[in-house]
Formats: C-alpha cells, structure tokens, sequence
C-alpha cells in the first residue's frame, strides 16, 4: 500500500468512527458530551499516528511502554496517553511522554509514578531531559475499575476504588482524572458501563474535579457513551485490524 492509500484509509475509517460517536451522542443517557476521542495506535506505525494527527487527531493512546516511548519521540505533537498495565520499573520512563495514565490500579503504582514525577521534574531542572508534559503540569491519572469480578482484564476491585482515590488524591506530582474500564469479554457492555457511572459518581464526592470517564472500544463505543464516556479509546475501528500477537 502506498503512503497515499494509508492516507485516504485513514481518511475513510476515521470519519465513519466519528460518524458512529455522533450518532451516540443523541442517545447519551448522562453526562455531557460530545467524548473526546482517542486513537490507539498499538502496533501501527508512527508514521499512521502523523497521518492521524494531519486529520486533526490530537490524543492517542499505547498500552506498552517500549513501543509508546519511541513513538512519541517521532511524533510529540500529539498528547500520549498510557492505557495499558503498567509496570512499576516502567514509571520513570512513562511520565517523560504521558499526559494521563488510564491504568492506576494499586497502591504502589501511585507512590512509584508520584516519584518518577518529581524525579522527573528534578532531572529537567539540572537540564538533563526535556521538558515533556509533566515538568509543571500534573500527570493526569484514571483508576482502572474491573468490572467483571475478576482480574482478568485489569483493574481494582469497585471496594478499593476510593481507597486508591484518595491515594492518588494525596500524591504529589498526580492529579486525579477520573476512572477507566474495560467492558466485560462476550457481555451486553451496557450493565458495565452503567455501573462504571455509578462509580465515577463515588469518586467526585471525593475528587469533584475528577470526572472523566474513560470508557468505549471500537465494539462498544456506542454503550460507553450511552453512559457517560468523556474519553473513548478507538483503536481498530480507525488503524484497522491489528496483526495477532
Ligand atoms: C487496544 C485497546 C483499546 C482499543 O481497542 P479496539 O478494540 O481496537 O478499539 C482500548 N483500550 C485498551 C485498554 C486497549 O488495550
């Protein structure tokens, strides 16, 4: 395929993803839109995410951090946003590319990234590194909620949900964003994400500033912005088919 062709498939599959958010903007049952839409680029190219950012994307989303990290090295003008498990030895290098990190899902990954921020901010003060978006501005942070029961596809458990808040909450260098899940596997992802809701509505008692609500994938988008997504994560829907693996 030539460079055009991406170009224009791009084009094709970007306006029928924002064809589709519109449309479920008039069933919005809460909250208040229009989301804000996310492309995950995950195993596609940097070159797709400048194409991306020529059609007017601005936020893109990477669930790994090697790959995340070159990538936005070859294209910063556009807000990264780290959405997949992360691990603690990976935080130094996260919050020098991060905007927002969608997957705070326990205790010591809020006091490892607090850290790395503030390690961050020193090692950009002694000149050592760029500035990136975190030198004065805090990393933007969303607690991964399961919403199945198990841990399979991350996050905590709903009853630890305000713990982790608060910790985030009392971390130097964080600023509490919200919640972020990932609907069930082979269910009606409505339930889900009305439960998400209901959560996200826990956190503002104790965050008011914390209303994003990261939720809605290619498959079920539609649902997640029935109930009240800010932030939906797109991936396939506009790339294409990712290779297996
Ligand atoms: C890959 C990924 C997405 C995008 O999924 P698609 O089905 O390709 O739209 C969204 N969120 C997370 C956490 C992901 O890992």
């Amino acid at each position: 395929m030539s460079a055009d062709q991406r170009q224009t498939e791009l084009a094709e599959n970007l306006a029928q993803v924002r064809e589709r958010l519109a449309a479920a903007e008039q069933q919005r049952q809460v909250g208040t839109g229009p989301a804000e839409l996310i492309a995950v680029t995950k195993f596609f190219p940097a070159a797709d995410v400048r194409r991306l950012a020529q059609l007017g994307i601005v936020q893109v989303g990477e669930n790994r951090d090697q790959e995340a990290s070159a990538k936005a090295a070859e294209a910063p003008e556009v807000t990264w946003h780290f959405i997949g498990q992360l691990q603690s030895k990976k935080t130094n290098s996260v919050v020098r590319y991060a905007s927002c990190v969608h997957s705070m899902d326990r205790l010591s990954l809020v006091t490892g990234l607090g850290k790395s921020v503030r390690r961050h901010r020193e090692s950009v003060l002694a000149g050592e590194v760029a500035r990136g978006p975190n030198a004065e501005r805090d990393l933007q942070c969303l607690i991964q909620v399961s919403l199945d029961g198990t841990a399979g596809r991350g996050g905590v458990a709903p009853a630890e949900l305000e713990r982790l808040a608060e910790a985030v909450e009392a971390e130097d260098g964080l600023r509490l964003q919200g919640v972020m899940a990932v609907a069930p596997l082979g269910q009606d992802p409505d339930p889900a994400f009305q439960e998400l809701f209901e959560l996200s509505q826990v956190v503002r008692r104790t965050a008011p500033a914390a209303q994003w609500i990261s939720a809605g994938m290619s498959a079920d988008l539609e649902a997640a912005v029935r109930w009240g997504s800010t932030h939906v994560r797109v991936g396939s829907g506009i790339l294409g088919a990712r290779p297996v693996g």
